[in-house]
Formats: C-alpha cells, sequence, structure tokens
C-alpha cells in the first residue's frame, strides 16, 4: 500500500476508534452510515475512478437495492443476508440494461444514460405505490439480522457494517492490483492506446459499472436495514451528489480516498449543525474547491506531499533471447508473400477525403517509408489498419485474414502493433509496467520480466523503475515502441518516430529498427525526416491528399517529380541525404 493510502486510513480508524469509544448511539449510527457511504463510494471508484466514465446513476443503483432488500423483508420475510443475491442482483441487471447499449460510445451519452434511468427508477418507486409504498415508502423494516441472528444497534451494528466496509475496499484493491489497474490506467488517460495493446475498452468500462453498481446494491442493503424506512428520497439527487462529492475529496482512486472521503463529508455536517439546511450548498462549494486545487482529492494531495520509498528492484534482466524468439518473428521471416495488403482503402471525414483509395502491400521483414506533406492522410492510413477508424471504403488482409474494420483490440492480438504520433504513456505509471501492461497471455511478474529484455533492446533498462511522466522525449519514443513490440507483433507501424530526436538517437533507432525488420517484423514508418527514413526504408510510397502518387525504392520516390512538386520541393522540406 502506498504511504499515503495508509496514512489516510489510520486517521479514519482513530476516528472509528474515538466513535466507538464515546459510544454515543447517534455517533455510532452517524459512523455506520458514514461505512455505508463509503462501500458505494468504493465501488463508485470503478466506473468514474478507474474506467474514468461520469456515471450519475451510483445513488440509484444504492436505492435500488435498499428497496429490494426492504420490500424483501417486510412482504416475504427475507432476512439482510438472505435478500443479498436480490439486493445486490437487481441494480447489477440495471446496470447491464444501461450499459451494454451506450457504454462503447464513451461520451457524454453515458453520463446522459444513467440520468435518464434514475429518473425513470424513481418515477417507478413514486408510481408503484402496491410495491413500493408510493412517496410515502414504506417503515417497519427490521434491523440486520445474519444466519438469523439480530445485531443489536450501537456497536454491534457500527462494526457489522465496518466489517463489510474493510472487505470491500480489500476486495476492491485486489481487483485492482497489478496488471488490472494499470490497464484501466491506460484506458482512461489513453482510450486509443488501450485498444492498439489489445484491451477490450468496452468489456473493461462494463465491468467498471457492473462492479459500482454491485457495491452500492451491497451498500443499500446495509441502509435499509441500518434507517428502517425507505423512501424514494434515496433515490433522490442528493444521494448521488453526496456520492460524486465523497470521491472528488477524498479521490477518485485509491479505496483510502472513498473511505476517508465517506467519512468526512458524512461527519462533517454533524460538527456543524447550523450549515445543514445549506448541506448542497457547502458540498458545491467544497467541491469547486477541490477541483481546482486538488484534482487528485485528498489521496492525490498527500501521496504528493508522502512520495513512495524506491520502487522495488526490476527484474533482473535474464540472458536476453532473441527478440525473435521472444515474439515468434522467427517463424515468420523468409515467408514469402504479402504481409499486409491495402486494397482500395478510402476514408472521408465530413467533407474532407483523408484517404482516396490507397493500395499497398508490406513483406515480412521489408521497412516500407511512409511520406506525404501533412494533411495528407498518413496517420489516416494508420487508424484504418489498427482498427481506429473504421474505412468508408476498400479492404485490409493482414497474413491471409480480411481484418477491414475489425475493433482495435483484435486487430493488436491478431499482430500488428503501433506507435502514435504524439507520444501517449501513462505519466504515473513506470517505464516498466507501461511495456509489461501490452504483454499478452502471461502472468504479470512474467510480463515484467520479458518487458526487461525489450526494455533493453530499446536501450532503456536503465530507466525501468523511472516515472514516464519525467522523461526526456528521446526515451518516451523508445519506451513507446518498447511497449509496441510487448504485443508479439508482425507487423509494426510507426507514425513520426523519429520527430524530436536529435541525431545521435536517431541513428540509435533507426540501427534499432532496422534489427527489428532483420529479425522478420514489418515495419511502416511514417516520418518527414528524409536523413533519417531513406537509408532505413527498402521501399518508400508518397501520399498527397489521400492518393498514392509514388511507390519505388527510396531514390526513385525522392526524385520522382509528383513527390518533389507537392512535397519534397517546397520549402519546409526536410534535408535530404548527403
Ligand atoms: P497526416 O498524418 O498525413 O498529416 P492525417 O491522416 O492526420 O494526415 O489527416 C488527413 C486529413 O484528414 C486531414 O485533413 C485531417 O484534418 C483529416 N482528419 C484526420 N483525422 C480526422 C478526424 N478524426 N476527424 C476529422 N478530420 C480528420
Ligand atoms: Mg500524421
Amino acid at each position: 500500500m502506498r504511504r499515503a493510502d495508509a496514512m489516510l486510513l489510520l486517521c479514519v480508524a482513530a476516528y472509528g476508534a474515538y466513535a466507538f469509544a464515546a459510544g454515543s448511539s447517534y455517533t455510532l449510527r452517524v459512523f455506520s452510515v458514514a461505512g455505508i457511504y463509503a462501500l458505494a463510494a468504493i465501488g463508485y471508484q470503478f466506473i468514474f475512478g478507474q474506467a474514468g466514465a461520469l456515471s450519475l446513476s451510483q445513488g440509484v443503483f444504492m436505492g435500488v437495492g435498499a428497496y429490494a432488500s426492504g420490500i424483501l423483508a417486510l412482504r416475504f420475510g427475507l432476512g439482510f443476508d438472505a435478500a443479498l443475491p436480490f439486493s445486490v442482483g437487481v441494480p447489477v441487471l440495471l446496470a447491464l440494461a444501461v450499459a451494454v447499449p451506450v457504454l462503447h460510445l464513451r461520451t457524454h451519452y453515458f453520463a446522459l444514460a444513467t440520468l435518464i434511468i434514475s429518473q425513470m427508477v424513481l418515477l417507478v418507486a413514486v408510481e408503484w405505490q402496491g410495491l413500493t409504498g408510493g412517496a410515502n415508502g414504506i417503515g417497519g423494516i427490521g434491523g440486520i439480522t445474519i444466519l438469523g441472528m439480530p445485531i443489536r444497534a450501537g456497536w454491534p451494528l457500527a462494526a457489522t457494517v465496518w466489517v463489510c466496509v474493510a472487505l470491500g475496499a480489500a476486495l476492491s484493491a485486489w481487483l485492482m492490483r497489478g496488471r488490472a489497474g494499470h490497464a484501466y490506467a491506460v484506458l482512461r488517460e489513453h482510450p486509443a492506446v488501450a485498444g492498439a495493446i489489445g484491451l477490450d475498452g468496452g468489456r473493461m468500462r462494463l465491468a467498471a459499472f457492473v462492479l459500482s453498481a454491485a457495491f452500492a446494491g451491497f451498500a443499500g442493503s446495509l441502509y435499509v436495514h441500518v434507517i428502517r424506512v425507505i423512501s424514494p428520497d434515496v433515490l433522490g439527487f442528493p444521494v448521488m451528489v453526496t456520492l460524486l462529492t465523497i470521491v472528488m475529496i477524498g479521490g477518485r482512486l485509491g479505496v483510502a480516498g472513498a473511505v476517508a472521503g465517506a467519512v468526512l463529508v458524512i461527519e462533517l455536517p454533524e460538527w456543524f449543525r447550523p450549515l445543514r439546511e445549506y448541506t448542497l450548498l457547502v458540498y458545491g462549494a467544497i467541491l469547486l474547491l477541490v477541483v481546482v486545487a486538488a484534482p487528485g482529492g485528498l489521496v492525490g494531495a498527500l501521496r504528493l506531499l508522502l512520495p513512495d520509498r524506491a520502487p522495488p528492484a526490476p527484474p533482473a534482466l535474464a540472458a536476453s533471447p532473441a527478440l525473435a524468439e521472444l515474439s515468434g518473428l522467427a517463424a515468420l521471416s523468409g515467408a514469402s508473400g504479402l504481409l499486409l495488403e491495402i486494397d482500395g482503402l478510402a476514408r472521408h471525414f465530413g467533407g474532407v477525403r483523408a484517404l482516396g483509395g490507397v493500395s499497398l502491400g508490406l513483406r515480412a521483414g521489408e521497412v516500407l517509408g511512409l511520406i506525404g506533406p501533412n494533411g495528407s492522410g498518413k496517420t489516416t492510413l494508420v487508424n484504418c489498419v489498427t482498427g481506429l477508424v473504421a474505412p468508408d471504403a476498400g479492404r485490409v488482409r493482414f497474413a491471409g485474414a480480411d481484418i477491414t474494420g475489425l475493433r482495435a483490440d483484435r486487430v493488436a492480438h491478431a499482430g500488428i502493433a503501433r506507435t502514435f504520433q504524439t507520444v501517449a504513456l501513462v505519466d504515473d505509471m513506470t517505464v516498466l509496467d507501461s511495456v509489461a501492461i501490452a504483454r499478452p497471455r502471461t502472468d504479470f511478474a512474467t510480463a515484467r520480466a520479458q518487458a526487461m529484455t525489450l526494455l533493453d533492446r530499446l536501450g532503456v533498462a536503465d530507466i525501468a523503475q523511472r516515472r514516464c511522466g519525467g522523461l526526456a522525449y528521446g526515451l518516451r519514443r523508445r519506451v513507446e515502441i518498447a511497449r509496441a513490440l510487448a504485443l508479439q507483433p508482425r507487423l509494426l507501424l510507426l507514425d513520426e518516430p523519429a520527430a524530436g530526436l536529435n541525431e545521435t538517437e536517431q541513428a540509435d533507432l533507426s540501427r534499432r529498427l532496422r534489427g527489428l525488420a532483420a529479425d522478420g517484423a514489418a515495419l511502416l514508418v511514417i516520418e518527414h525526416n528524409m536523413a533519417f527514413l531513406a537509408p532505413l526504408a527498402d521501399r518508400m510510397a508518397c501520399l498527397d491528399a489521400g492518393v498514392l502518387i509514388a511507390q519505388g525504392t527510396p531514390a526513385e520516390v525522392q526524385g520522382d517529380a509528383r513527390v518533389i512538386e507537392a512535397y519534397l520541393g517546397r520549402p519546409a522540406a526536410v534535408s535530404r541525404p548527403a
């Protein structure tokens, strides 16, 4: 656990000890409610924190769990524990119903959908009087019983709630340890990269949303047996705002943030009674303050103040197997025929023709240089091949299979890796983890050991434990290439890999890329820098306004009249080889 998180949890424990020692039934009841909100907030962190998607239905999931448990208790005499499959299951089903159609959109539609479903649930709760008691709700719900044993109000109840919080926190931390936590970091900070390294973002967001609903339902069922009445208030917006405030103040990531945030937000109004009428207003003001002053919440701010001691040593560099062995490239080198066949690929954006029917082929072991003026469609070509952008027309075949329009993560699994024109690494993640996360089909420890080999291959093994945020540009480029290689690609697409590198770094990169091709990988390299590209490429192709205007050896293409006219001859054109 990080030091800052441990510190926060200690503070909560100290406050808890005080609440138990003081022992007034009111104090313990408030502390129990804080625990219940902590559970719902731990759940909310999955979707809002880890997956980075704004959901506005966490409060309603909690309310639905409360209604399910309360109604089952009153109408069928089911105890808290016997009702759990329903109080957790109903919000989970509701989450699935909302999410399956909209979650892949990853836009404001998702927030909107969660808002609409919340209003609908509220309407049902008010109108379906026979079941829910309508606007008045239902009272007379019993306390918590476990295996038929009633839990007394006061400290036994508070202790039960907080044992549940501890279990929920442990489950959340366990789920997000190792690869999963890193995968969510990539998804939330660089969604395009997530697909490119083979992560199924839609499925990950769905999992996070369902988990958040399950935690909320569980919290709701505790709530109804602690408060013992239920009314549509529990489905109202103030509950959602409270959860949002808790997570913003405590921190969107890290269970310590959810727990500390819940205790703060639920307990504070008790300390400032006269302000209670203005609770929402005060929450709003605090929220604004936090967003501006400490966007990472309490946990984020504390982590900055209390940095962790040096991370554990990286795995030892094994007697390095050849990359070919590691990535299965050897089997392919020397294979005849085209590895990548692009046929008539077209894509428009509104009125802009980004690609107007491009056909290209690439063999294993070959380096193809792709040049062309800015806006000529080079990046769009790579995006269409890698599934980031769907082509309007044309086909892409890879290793004999049609991969046209395939989703990005499936393209990655098929053996195509890429880097991005703008380096896209997670600042807070170490170099080693950034690469290991892309390593498929192994446990994370093995992935990290193999990532060391790749870092060594790119000459950056010595910075394995550094965080990506502080790295010089040239190093970031190399880490990104190592990450792409971790996918075991047979085809590597590099979008302006030498941009921003000095001449020594360029020469070094060029040598390493040639090495990859010698191992049997096919490389497509987009570059403006002819001094870098011409000696590296076996063949070159030039795009202009979405159309291929020349193809051939580097010398042929550089000497082509149309290429000179469209691209090389321009004043901005780049140094030619000496
Ligand atoms: P290059 O990489 O050769 O500089 P791009 O492939 O990035 O060119 O862009 C080709 C054309 O398509 C440009 O006119 C660009 O503005 C347009 N374009 C690319 N991506 C998008 C997008 N997502 N939305 C709208 N227009 C785009
Ligand atoms: Mg580009």
